[in-house]
């Protein structure tokens, strides 16, 4: 994904065929890990990028992160089935640690560098309303770095509509069970809030 084909690709079809054949950026990880989901859906979830257990699976938000976007969303009532999930950089960074593969944080270069697929991405799939999942989806989506916490809430995202909420794995850093549930209680509004706009 170095070099920029001469004919960017027509198709969500195409342009998954050119992620699946791309090296990673930062060499490691098993595969990219593509967006999944409808066509013209209410909301599309990006990410920051796949963990070990999505990129074991090849599948977004299938690990711990994933989970607790699964009981948001179902808290805020909304279909996972009915969204497209994403991230802003398609492979999994981390530093070997044992046995363990520890998540690395994308640079702000690398997620540049795979902007141009998420923008592409997000043309063919046409959401309503793109969920920004945390500070490096916001960075991807903005074109610049945001602060989560000054921003969070209803957002223009270089011309797509949008809101920006804090990343789920933030959550389970969390350390306490009632700063866990005040702040799973915050996310859960934010995805309901986002539910009624996007079909506002
Ligand atoms: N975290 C992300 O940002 N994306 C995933 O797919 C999984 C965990």
């Amino acid at each position: 994904m170095e070099t920029l084909p001469a004919q960017p690709p027509q198709s969500l079809e195409a342009l998954n065929r050119l992620m699946a054949s791309s090296p990673p950026m930062v060499p490691g990880s098993s595969r990219a890990v593509l967006g999944e989901g409808p066509m013209d859906p209410p909301l599309a979830f990006v990410g920051e990028q796949p963990g070990d257990g999505e990129d074991r699976m090849g599948r977004p938000f299938v690990g711990p992160a994933g989970q607790m976007l699964d009981a948001a969303l179902t808290a805020a009532g909304i279909a996972r089935a009915e969204c497209y999930l994403t991230n802003a950089v398609k492979h999994f960074k981390f530093v070997p640690r044992g046995r363990k593969r520890i998540h690395a944080k994308p640079t702000a270069g690398e997620v540049k560098h795979y902007r141009w697929w998420l923008d592409l991405e997000l043309g063919f799939v046409r959401p309503r309303l793109i969920v920004a999942l945390g500070a490096t989806a916001a960075l991807a989506l903005c074109g610049k770095a945001v602060a989560v916490s000054a921003v969070r809430g209803p957002a223009d995202l270089a011309g797509r509509r949008g809101f920006i909420t804090v990343h789920p794995a933030f959550l389970l850093r969390l350390p306490g069970a009632q700063a866990r549930e005040a702040a799973f209680a915050g996310f859960v509004a934010d995805l309901a809030e986002a539910r009624v706009l996007a079909v506002a």
